[in-house]
């Protein structure tokens, strides 16, 4: 929305967070991340912090969500929004928006994210800057400062939305820190309803298909085991898929394996993929390019095999295995057998 003049830029107030659901109703833990983020904004300009929760079963979310650092909770609970469609939701939040106003709206690089907020740019004719890595504010002139990689991750943007309200930024998960919920937080709720208008001109869904792998939840594992061009197959994968089910971790990859069709997309870590934060990376035969290193670089241990040790990852990693992955990997589940560990359920 096109900003007039000065008095119209102080109708804009406060910083709204999306908090985005899980299907089974429960908060997504991107929006505690936005959460933490948005409280050190609103703490530096003075101003509320809103989360805006679009669910279809009445929860204990809004408690939740004041907990993480919530100053106000904007809710429509409807069975209308089970599953997810973007234009109900897009029509949703545009009159919202309209109605209060907010000077900041962000939101996470979830697929969900990814499919919705694009479109509510659009639709209130505003900027948005995608995947940011920083966010700050100009004490001078209030402006939100938003930093994103750019130029395959060489050099870093700041960006400003300058001119048009709301300002709108996402992150991706992972990049930004929850607060510690404070169970003592006191925060009020205003519930809102769908009305007729939502509705109009809007896809009906007539059948909802899981892609193959879109449930790998890479976000939340806590060891990933992760390859590269060198697994030189599918069958490569399943390997990797042994040793990550023993550890009881999740199999990532490099964006050269899931290009040449070994693995499927939602496993892809890097700028175009994911960002992950797990406690243990081993990375199996991928060189570390700066688009790959920037979705898991925030890792705890990382562990590089590789035949080459010059590579980044392998000069990068806290313990770098020089050797060939095929000899080194069957060794590893060998040894993990030896120590009984991660036995049960499937085959050596
Ligand atoms: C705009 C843009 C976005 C991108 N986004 C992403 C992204 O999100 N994620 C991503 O990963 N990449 C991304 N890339 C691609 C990235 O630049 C690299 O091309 C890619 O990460 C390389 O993948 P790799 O490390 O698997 O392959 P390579 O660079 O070919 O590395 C293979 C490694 O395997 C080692 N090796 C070979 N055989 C063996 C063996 N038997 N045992 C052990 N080691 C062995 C080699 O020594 C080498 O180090 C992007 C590129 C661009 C331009």
């Amino acid at each position: 929305m096109k900003l007039h003049d000065e008095k119209d830029r102080m109708r804009y107030q406060n910083i709204w967070v999306l908090a985005e659901m899980t299907p089974e109703c429960g908060v997504h833990s991107a929006a505690f991340e936005l959460l933490g983020a948005a409280r050190k904004l609103a703490d530096v300009s003075g101003c509320e912090v809103w989360a805006v929760s679009l669910t279809a079963k009445h929860t204990q979310a809004s408690q939740e969500l004041v907990r993480y650092g919530a100053d106000t909770v904007l809710e429509i609970a409807d069975e209308r929004f089970e599953g997810f469609n973007d234009e109900l939701e897009c029509n949703v939040l545009e009159r919202l928006v309209r109605k209060y106003r907010p000077d900041i709206l962000l939101g996470a690089a979830t697929v969900r994210g990814r499919a919705l907020i694009p479109r509510l740019a659009g639709k209130l004719h505003t900027g948005l800057t995608a995947d940011c890595t920083g966010l700050d504010i100009d004490h001078e002139t209030g402006e939100l400062l938003q930093t994103r990689p750019a130029f395959g991750g060489n050099i870093m943007a700041t960006i400003r939305c300058r001119g048009f309200r709301p300002q709108m930024a996402t992150v991706r998960p992972k990049v930004m820190k929850a607060l510690r919920p404070d169970f003592e937080r006191k925060g009020r709720v205003i519930t809102e309803t769908l009305t007729a208008e939502d509705f109009s001109k809007i896809k009906q869904i007539v059948e909802t298909v899981t892609e193959d792998g879109s449930t790998v939840s890479l976000g939340d594992a806590r060891v990933i085991v992760s390859g590269g061009r060198a697994m030189k197959g599918p069958e490569g994968f399943m390997l990797l898929e042994r040793l990550a089910k023993k550890l009881g971790g999740a199999v990532g990859a490099s964006r050269a394996a899931v290009d040449n069709g070994w693995i499927a997309y939602p496993h892809q870590i890097g700028q175009t993929g994911q960002t992950v934060q797990a406690d243990v990376y081993i990375s199996c035969g991928i060189s570390g390019q700066i688009q790959h290193l920037v979705g898991m670089q925030s890792c705890g241990t990382i562990i590089a095999i590789d035949t080459d040790d010059t590579t980044p990852m392998m000069q990068m990693a806290d313990i770098a295995v020089k050797g060939d992955l095929f000899d080194i990997i069957p060794e590893m589940i060998k040894e993990l057998d030896k120590a009984g560990i991660g036995r049960g359920g499937y085959e050596t």
